[in-house]
């Protein structure tokens, strides 16, 4: 009897035994649906926050990264896109298995003070749920890169502090801008932090009018990223910024800004530079108990911040090998 795997918007099905859905990452056969690699990841990283990038959630704050291989969509110019079509992701990946130990271990030598879980689509896997509740369990603070188009059960169920949700406006199979919106306004009712990161390329600039449709339900204080995934000029950046400010957008954000301008948290009241960052991190802080110091309006930022600056990003491991920390 063939099963149908619900976790994403492509519902696969597979008879037999062993067949892999389109992700590369999990098994629907005869024996039901799960976790072709559970707990595996390919890489380990640190970096700053910001590189998330997360702005308004501890600000200067440093993080391991788990990268979670397998990706249910063929966004043009995505490093995952080799995954698709069902191939699977253990022969396109060298992967390594964890334990929660292990993350542990990693957290306290680099004196981390987040993990942060990315991919591909990480929620599709049954593991990263059990992780994020077992580092909740430990007083962890967790993050979450992902399109949030996977089953609202799966959404519903998990314990994480932020997400960064990822809009990709590009060319190829991408996720349903409409899906990822009812599930940022359910995870807005739970009061989750979240930031937007708005994938962009040249095509992009034509789907503009409806996505800011889309996009008018969201409150505007959300932190919003717009990262560039292919050579636009800048006369269409520009534009995209204009457009989203202009729709009321108060924190409009380019992802590898070396200027400073939009890196910057400005006040949207009065214009004054708040936290002043540049492609390393955050540079200055004139925000002070979160609250502007010149015309007094009070920003949503969780937690304080920290001048943390990128000391360097680094593999944790590489070839299966533990790499030592050395700060
Ligand atoms: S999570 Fe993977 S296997 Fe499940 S429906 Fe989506 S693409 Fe198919």
């Amino acid at each position: 009897m063939p099963k149908t795997c619900t976790r994403c918007p492509r519902k696969c099905s597979g008879i037999g035994r062993g067949f892999t859905g389109f992700c590369g990452a999990i098994i629907v056969d005869d024996y039901g649906v799960r976790d072709k690699y559970p707990w595996m990841v390919t890489a380990i990283t640190t970096s700053v926050i910001e590189k998330i990038p997360l702005y308004h959630f501890y600000p200067g704050s440093w993080s391991i990264n788990l990268w979670v291989p397998g990706c249910p969509y063929t966004c043009k110019n995505c490093p995952w896109s080799a995954v698709v079509n069902g191939e699977d992701v253990g022969k396109l990946y060298e992967l390594k298995k964890i334990t929660l130990n292990e993350i542990l271990d990693y957290f306290k030598q680099v004196s981390a003070n987040i993990v942060s879980i990315l991919g591909g689509e990480p929620l599709i896997h049954e593991w990263v749920a059990k992780l994020l509740s077992e580092l909740k369990a430990k007083g962890i603070r967790t993050v979450v890169k992902t399109t949030l188009t996977v089953s609202s059960s799966i959404v519903e169920k998990l314990d994480v502090d932020a997400f960064l949700i990822d809009i990709p406006i590009l060319a190829g199979s991408t996720p349903s801008i409409g899906n990822i919106i009812d599930n940022i306004m359910y995870i807005g009712r739970r009061g989750i932090h979240y930031e937007l990161l708005l994938l962009i390329d040249s095509t992009s600039i034509l789907k503009w009018t409806k996505i800011l449709e889309k996009l008018q339900t969201i409150d505007k204080d959300t932190p919003t990223h717009v990262q560039i995934v292919e050579p636009v000029n800048w006369k269409t950046i520009k534009k995209i910024i204009d457009k989203l400010e202009a729709t009321g957008f108060n924190y409009v954000y380019v992802v590898g800004d070396t200027s400073g301008e939009y890196s910057t948290t400005y006040c949207p009241n009065c214009k004054t530079p708040l936290i002043i960052r540049d492609e390393y991190g955050v540079r200055e802080v004139l925000l002070k108990d979160n609250k502007c110091p010149k015309c007094g309006l009070e920003l949503k930022i969780i937690g304080g911040v920290s001048k943390g600056k990128q000391r360097r990003t680094l593999r944790l491991f590489a070839s299966g090998e533990r790499i030592l920390w050395s700060p």
